[in-house]
């Protein structure tokens, strides 16, 4: 037998009609990156956190206290006084805007956590996850 490349195996259905092919893992490994727009999209990396307008909100803190940094889930009870000191980290931030509205996700349960500054006082609220029903929609976040 000669020797032909058998990294591919041609599938036929019963009449003889082609109906897909067969690749090797090294072949397919060769392949995959030229496909990459067609191949499902890989699982999304969690989105990074919104550390920059963090650091600006806070450049621009013009509330009367100082700038907080604690966290608590009343979800799950997970607290921190430092939500970036923690090591792995209890909470993730989500977003942070200049009118003083910091959240954060809980990486216990996932809860999301809503801060709001005002001039008096600093609210919390906690949001429980829950997961997303229609599995064509992300679920995950
Ligand atoms: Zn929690």
């Amino acid at each position: 037998m000669s020797k032909h490349d058998d990294s591919i195996t041609e599938l036929f259905d019963k009449n003889g009609n082609l109906i897909g092919a067969l690749l090797t893992a090294e072949l397919w490994a060769e392949i995959k990156p030229m496909l990459a727009d067609r191949l499902p999209k890989e699982e999304p990396e969690e989105k990074p956190e919104p550390i920059a307008d963090w650091e600006m909100l806070k450049d621009f803190w013009d509330f009367p206290y100082p700038v907080d940094t604690d966290v608590k889930c009343d979800e799950c009870g997970s607290q921190t006084e430092d939500w970036q000191k923690d090591e792995p980290r209890k909470f993730k931030l989500r977003t942070a805007n200049l009118g003083g509205l910091v959240s954060f996700r809980c990486c216990n349960c996932k809860s999301r956590i809503s801060k709001r500054h005002f001039k008096d006082e600093i609210t919390s609220e906690t949001t429980p996850f829950i997961e997303n029903k229609d599995l064509n929609k992300e679920a995950r976040y």
